[in-house]
């Protein structure tokens, strides 16, 4: 659950676009070939590029996480940080509107954020100290 909360914070960091993934896909949407080299037209069944899809591979942490999240925990991750951003927006939210494993996890959400903006903290930190002795060297 911890994972699954961590990565959806950091989902921004683990793989930008199909297109720049290390381990893309492509795959023709008729009939279902798949390679990972570029394809500009399907091989198998000569579908133009059209038909070729770009997806993240099997080994890349993006996938995985989006494969995680087609579980029935990944799904009520997913509701939790819906009902988070309901919150934010100034919608109420009582406590008979959600149930109590959705609570405990939206507590978890809450307690990863503030201890993943802590390490943010942490990292500036390190990257000024690393600086001014830098500088100091001079
Ligand atoms: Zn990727
Ligand atoms: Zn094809």
């Amino acid at each position: 659950m911890r994972f699954l909360i961590r990565s959806a914070l950091r989902q921004s960091m683990l793989c930008g676009k199909e297109e720049d993934c290390p381990d893309r896909l492509f795959r023709c949407r008729q009939c279902g070939y798949s390679q990972s080299t570029e394809l500009d037209g399907c091989p198998v069944c000569a579908a133009g590029w059209r038909a070729i899809d770009v997806s993240h591979g099997p080994a890349c942490p993006k996938h995985l996480v989006e494969e995680a999240f087609e579980t029935p925990n990944g799904v009520l991750v997913r509701r939790c940080f819906r009902l988070l951003n309901a919150k934010a927006m100034g919608l109420a939210i009582t406590l008979n509107d959600i149930t109590e494993e959705e609570l405990r996890v939206m507590e978890l959400i809450e307690a990863e954020k503030q201890e993943q903006a802590a390490d943010e903290d942490k990292d500036a930190k390190s990257f000024q100290e690393l600086l001014l002795r830098k500088l100091s060297r001079r």
